[in-house]
């Protein structure tokens, strides 16, 4: 293979530059050729691509988002689609391609590959929710954007003697609320893998105010519920002054950590070693700290589990 591409795609996720960076530095160092697809699977039915060199990826190793830009593309979901995105990596000559993103993504890199385009799957996504891969890159970023925002509201929170409802990303998965609740002892922690008893989270609150506590910090995945309607409800139930926070796009940037951008080199070198050894339709992962790699259909057809043991943990140190 003396050609490749790489694209970004679904959600932006601090690392994924360093994982651009890594396939591209990688590429090159087996004489291949590397091209940019911008505005993932958007941008390549519409052919912008660019050939990037070693130096189109200098100085991004630190910075949050993509510098190949992200896009949702309903075209690329039709058969239509996929034909332009296939003509356009003919005319280039592209013979395989690295697809940075989520599970979506992935699907897509899915029907490349079943059209005779090798395809190989780095897992980018802040919300840690895809199987086959211990950590996804962006969410030990994401993880300690919200950390440092909850420990700021602690500080307002002890102040004012004040309940926080925290809201953070997380639509179908629990791990950003449920490791950032762990790491700032938060009195309850609300994801959707697990329902609920709202009122074991009254409870509680009740309980820590009998002993004495000044605030109190709850953490709620945005895919159990809004953050406001919990808000009300803990106020009403009882009468402690509750305040919310919406936490928002704020997690999806910034510089990404140490361990994101180790990560994300690896698992982006480990994609060109793929593709080197003539393997399609694999996503890259790291269980155990060692890289792997799995069908990503199969990737696909599973779900992810939340950590119960640390569900179990989080339950037992907030009592
Ligand atoms: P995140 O987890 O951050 O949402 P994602 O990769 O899951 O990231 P999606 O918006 O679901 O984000 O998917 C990104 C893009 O992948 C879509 O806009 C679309 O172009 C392509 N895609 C998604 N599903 C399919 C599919 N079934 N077939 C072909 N392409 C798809």
């Amino acid at each position: 293979m003396k050609k490749i591409g790489i694209l970004t795609s679904g959600g932006d996720a601090p690392g994924m530059n360093a994982a651009i960076r890594a396939v591209v530095r990688k590429a090159i160092f087996h004489d291949m050729e590397v091209y940019g697809i911008y505005n993932g699977y958007q941008g390549l039915m519409e052919g912008n691509i660019k050939q990037l060199e070693i130096g189109s990826v200098g100085d991004i190793i630190q910075r949050g988002g993509t510098i190949l830009y992200s896009a949702r593309s309903e075209e690329f979901k039709t058969e239509a689609g996929q034909e332009k995105a296939i003509e356009q990596l003919n005319k280039f000559g592209i013979e395989g391609l690295i697809v940075i993103g989520g599970d979506g993504s992935f699907q897509g890199a899915v029907k490349l590959t079943q059209k005779g385009y090798p395809c190989i799957g780095v897992p980018g996504t802040i919300d840690n929710d895809i199987t086959g891969t211990d950590f996804t890159i962006g969410f030990d970023t994401a993880l300690n954007t919200i950390i440092d925002a909850i420990d700021k509201i602690r500080d307002t929170a002890t102040s004012h003697e004040r309940t926080y409802v925290i809201e953070v990303m997380g639509r179908d998965a629990g791990d950003l609320a449920l490791w950032a609740g762990l790491a700032d002892g938060a009195e309850s922690i609300l994801i959707p893998e697990k329902p609920h008893d709202f009122n074991m989270v009254i409870d509680r609150l009740k309980k820590g105010q009998e002993r004495g506590k000044k605030h109190s910090i709850i953490v709620l995945a945005e895919g159990v519920g809004k953050g406001m309607d919990l808000g009300s409800k803990i106020q009403e139930a009882t009468d402690m002054e509750t305040r919310v926070t919406v936490l928002g796009h704020i997690q999806r940037g910034g510089r990404p950590t140490g361990f994101d951008r180790v990560l994300a080199s690896r698992l982006g070198a480990k994609a060109v070693d793929l593709l080197l050894e003539g393997k399609a339709g694999r996503m890259v992962g790291i269980e155990n700290n060692q890289l792997v790699d799995h069908d990503i259909t199969h990737v696909l057809t599973s779900k992810h589990e939340v950590d119960m043991d640390m569900v179990n943990l989080a339950n037992q140190l907030s009592i």
